[in-house]
């Protein structure tokens, strides 16, 4: 992770990556593309799943990646993607552990198969052309039910390569299928990610905190969020530190909140969901700040609201 300029950060996760995993005992968290099962939010037999399903990306991009990225359907910025997902979730159970909490939860990552999207119905409509957030989660959805893939506690995570799709922007989840356990939406969860957006607009970096900011919002819960700093929304358990006088370094869920509302601040361009810089975890502010770095080391704060908010739902 060449952008995460925080030694002790790169190396706890060389670290935790396989090596402390294998030592959590009871929770655990596993790579696999193993079959999935229906259960209820508090069986906690069943493990949560959280799967990445890779989006068509067009030749032209992945001749960018060198003539390997030509076939296949993981080329390099979706592999580091799922592999930002992983760590987050690698870092929440470290943090878990050693508080003896999340013990006996199995939180499983897994490739999922392709999404590929038939042309729409109506062609020449602008939700063709460039299909809203709604339109895109609403196609993810229904393609996860022909294919039975919807199992109650699941977050599905789509790698979507639409980089002129300013509907979509960076990415985003809507209600009712927001939060994964929320019986309101029938368990499951969809997030998309605009990895081409991040790529093409920003860096590898930015698409690798995305992906963890997009997955991370359909597990804090807005009561746990409101219980930690009395931050009003997920963003603001976010991180923003100054490293040097003109240097911040921005964490996964402030990524695209940090800077200031306008045209490249921060990242190309500015979140359209609610934040408040004087609430976040820790915002050191933007006044004379040139350079803007991006860490997938996930803030106390986003640690414990993810603690948190997967005790109550799946918890005891
Ligand atoms: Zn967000």
């Amino acid at each position: 992770m060449p952008d995460d300029d925080t030694a002790s950060a790169r190396s706890r996760l060389a670290v935790t990556r396989r090596e402390a995993l294998a030592a959590i005992g009871g929770a655990a968290l596993t790579t696999s593309t193993g079959t999935t099962a229906t259960a209820v939010a508090g069986d906690r037999r069943v493990p949560v799943l959280v799967r990445v399903y890779p989006g068509a990306v067009p030749l032209r991009a992945r001749l960018w990646y060198g003539r390997d990225a030509l076939r296949g359907d993981w080329p390099p910025p979706f592999r580091d993607a799922l592999a930002a997902v992983e760590s987050a979730f690698e870092q929440v159970l470290a943090y878990a552990r050693d508080r003896e909490r999340l013990a006996d939860l199995d939180i499983r990552v897994e490739r999922g198969p392709p999404i590929r999207f038939p042309p729409a119905e109506t062609p020449l409509s602008a939700d063709a052309v460039v299909p809203s957030l709604e339109t895109l989660l609403g196609r993810f959805r229904e393609r996860l039910r022909k294919r039975d893939a919807l199992t109650n506690r699941t977050c599905h995570l789509l790698l979507c390569w639409s980089p002129l799709n300013y509907r979509v922007g960076y990415g985003g989840t809507l209600s009712p299928n927001a939060l994964i356990g929320d019986p309101d939406g029938g368990g499951d969860a969809q997030t998309v990610a605009n990895v081409g957006a991040t790529e093409v607009w920003d860096s590898r970096s930015v698409s690798r905190n995305v992906a963890i900011h997009e997955t991370l919002h359909t597990i804090l819960s807005s009561d746990v969020v409101a219980d930690i700093g009395a931050a009003v929304c997920d963003h603001e358990l976010g991180a923003a530190v100054r490293t040097a006088p003109d240097t911040l370094r921005i964490s996964p869920m402030a990524t695209a909140y940090a800077g200031p509302d306008r045209l490249g601040g921060g990242t190309r361009f500015h979140g359209t969901g609610c934040y408040d810089h004087d609430r976040f975890y820790r915002h050191d502010g933007t006044e004379g700040i040139e350079n803007w770095s991006y860490t997938t080391e996930l803030s106390e704060a986003t640690r414990e609201g993810v603690t948190r908010s997967l005790e109550r739902r799946f918890g005891d």
